[in-house]
């Protein structure tokens, strides 16, 4: 589209944050004939982004890659422009809910902050797995992860796992809890690589001795020397260089280190009740709870990842339909 897309005061929709779930919001919303603005980072930050092959998406038998389908994605929404807009790469940075019970939404866009005005509001921020640091970076890990020799994901990527051995990395329980959960796909082996960190480090002594137990039960071991560096990408293996300048090698590896960044700022802000995992708490038609009364807050919604431990492409387009339709049949 020629030219950068203007904006309007109000819509009827704001919806923050682009990835499969915002992506497909933003498309409900159109098709459903009410105006939308779709405030994107851009697709770079979508957790899929650099997922290389996804297997459970219906349509695409041999798998498709997260960017490719984040593409399509995009392709269909500007089918309802232009009562939806989508401005990336542009940055939420904070909503209020107005008095009238309209949403006002600020974003950083063409180097400028604007506000828009939403009658409700769309959370799809996602959220941000954490990666391994080495050497004061985390890029090391990137081709592994582009590859799919490293997963992030149990549900995603545990089926690839039969008969491969496995380096889990992390060190806490719930790397430990990771590593006990992924013998479910029958691996030929598990070894946890805690980066230098004391295994179960900072457990209490009953989850220390009761997780342990288990994993001395199951063969699972561990090394707790750093990692300074990753090796053998071109024979599609996890090598691992430590810093005793001892190697080990692997068929994948697994990061289980859990979450960099669960965007709560602006859920928070605005009153949310977010669970003891971190994920914002809602109801069954995705609309966003109060944390003083457990109320749904009015018009305004979560989608995705941001909103529990699912964390599945399906379900963000789920969640996100659900609350579309319960926004148009109820509130809009
Ligand atoms: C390596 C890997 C492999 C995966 N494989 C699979 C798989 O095989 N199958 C599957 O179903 N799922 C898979 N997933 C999970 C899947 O990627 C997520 O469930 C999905 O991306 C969630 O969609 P979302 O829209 O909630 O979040 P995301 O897709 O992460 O999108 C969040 C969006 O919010 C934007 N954003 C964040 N903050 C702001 C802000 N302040 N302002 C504006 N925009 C903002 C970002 O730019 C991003 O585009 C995988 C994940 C990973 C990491």
């Amino acid at each position: 589209m020629p030219g950068f897309p203007r904006l309007r005061d109000t819509y009827d929709v704001v919806i923050l944050g682009g990835g499969h779930a915002g992506l497909a919001a933003a498309l409900k919303a159109g098709l459903l004939g009410h105006t939308a603005l779709l405030i994107d980072r851009g697709p770079k930050y979508s957790r899929s982004y650099y997922a290389p092959k996804l297997d459970n998406i219906p349509g695409f038998p041999e798998g498709v890659s997260g960017h490719k389908l984040l593409d399509l994605q995009i392709a269909a929404l500007r089918q309802v422009e232009p009562s939806v807009t989508y401005v990336t790469p542009a940055t939420a940075t904070g909503v209020v809910r107005l008095p009238s019970g309209e949403y006002e939404v600020a974003f950083d866009w063409l180097a400028r902050r604007h506000g828009v005005r939403g009658r409700a509001a769309v959370l799809a921020l996602g959220v941000v797995d954490r990666m391994p640091v080495i050497g004061g970076k985390i890029d090391p890990i990137f081709p592994w992860a582009n590859f799919g020799i490293v997963d992030f994901c149990i549900l995603c990527d545990g089926h690839t796992l039969p008969d491969r051995t496995v380096a889990v990395l992390g060190h806490d329980a719930f790397a430990a809890r990771t590593a006990l959960d992924l013998l479910h796909f029958r691996p030929k082996s598990v070894e946890l690589l805690t980066l230098g960190r004391a295994l179960l480090e900072g457990s209490s002594h009953e989850e220390r001795n009761e997780l342990a137990g288990r994993l001395a039960e199951k063969g699972i071991g561990h090394v707790d020397t750093e990692v300074v560096g990753f090796d053998e990408i071109r024979a599609k293996r996890f090598g691992v260089k430590f810093a005793d300048g001892s190697r080990r090698t692997y068929d994948k590896g697994f990061s289980a280190l859990g979450w960099y960044d669960q965007h709560g700022a602006i859920p928070r802000s605005l009153g949310c009740r977010i669970d003891d995992e971190g994920f914002v708490v809602t109801d069954e038609d995705c609309r966003a709870l109060a944390d003083e009364d457990g109320r749904p807050i009015p018009g305004l919604y979560c989608v995705g990842d941001l909103r529990n431990g699912w964390n599945q492409i399906p379900e963000a387009w789920a969640t996100a339909e659900r609350a579309i339709i319960h926004a148009y049949a109820y509130y809009l």
